[in-house]
């Protein structure tokens, strides 16, 4: 663009204080246009229940809430439409969060296994029709330097879509183990499965492979965009495999603590 500072014959300093003004300049434009895209994406998210607000309310003021029937179902979907706008903010805000993270500036220290029994413990309880199966192969000493919640919501994420696009068979498994230097959880279900092409886009920002049947569970398509963006953020790698119409598995590799404390001691003796 016109901002860009041309090259210079014949001075090398120059130059290479041009490309790195041209490269910060690049990163700020890219940056501009990735926020432009996300409000785009955000302001259609929010039309349809707007939409779907307003026509209930248009109804009720027009003859709706003379009919006690009509006036009762115009209420429930509009309120139901109201939760959804809810979700999709608090979605948003985590997704931004997300983005925010700094793995150097976490100190919290979280114990993998205990998090996930718990986890697993919850999400076991709010579905019954479920068997969620854990092999944890962790002892008590794994840990990570994360911030629990962010642990959490990863695994609540993959729990959950594992729950909402299951097919007949109704059964999750959970595992867990090391190597050296990362832990690695695997969530497997046996549900509708995802075709190849739409496993290379299901971790943007609202992509929903059947809209229809996402929006009918409550789905907004941010759940593993803020999983993929948490489990990055800390220097680990979220990723699928599966087969359409037999199932998914979803593995999340984080590194181990130790890792973090090795590269402290290295800060910690570099001379300054
Ligand atoms: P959503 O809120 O729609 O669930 P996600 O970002 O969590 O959004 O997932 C994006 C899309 O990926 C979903 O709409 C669904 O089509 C697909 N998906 C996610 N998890 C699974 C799974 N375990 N099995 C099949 N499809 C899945």
């Amino acid at each position: 663009s016109s901002a860009r500072i041309p090259e210079m014959p014949g001075n090398d300093e120059i130059n290479d204080l041009a490309d790195q003004f041209n490269s910060m300049l690049d990163q700020v434009q890219r940056y501009i246009e990735q926020q432009k895209e996300f409000v785009g994406d955000v302001s259609h998210e929010l039309r349809t229940p707007v939409a779907v607000i307003q026509g209930h309310l248009q109804l009720l003021n027009r003859w709706g809430k003379d009919d006690p029937e009509v006036l009762a179902e115009s209420l429930a979907a509009a309120s139901q439409e109201a939760s959804r706008m809810n979700s999709l903010i608090e979605e948003m805000l985590q997704l931004t969060r997300a983005e925010q993270v700094e793995q150097k500036n976490v100190q919290e220290v979280t114990d993998v296994r205990e998090v996930i029994m718990q986890i697993v413990d919850n999400i076991q309880m709010l579905h019954q029709d479920f068997s969620i199966m854990a092999d944890v192969d962790l002892d008590n000493e794994v840990s990570v330097r994360m911030n629990r919640n962010h642990l959490e919501q990863i695994l609540v994420i993959l729990l959950d879509n594992a729950i909402k696009y299951s097919a007949t068979r109704k059964e999750i498994h959970l595992s867990a183990d090391r190597d050296q230097q990362h832990i690695k959880i695997l969530v497997q279900d046996f549900g509708l499965g995802i075709s190849p092409t739409d496993q290379q886009r299901i971790f943007d920002r609202f992509y929903r492979v059947d809209k229809a049947r996402s929006r009918e569970r409550g789905g907004n398509g941010l759940g593993l965009s803020i999983a993929f963006r948490l489990v990055k953020a800390y220097g680990g790698e979220l990723t699928v495999d599966s087969v359409e119409g037999s199932g998914s598995i979803f593995k999340v590799s984080l590194p181990i603590l130790p890792t973090f404390e090795n590269s402290d001691a290295e800060e910690e003796n570099t001379p300054t």
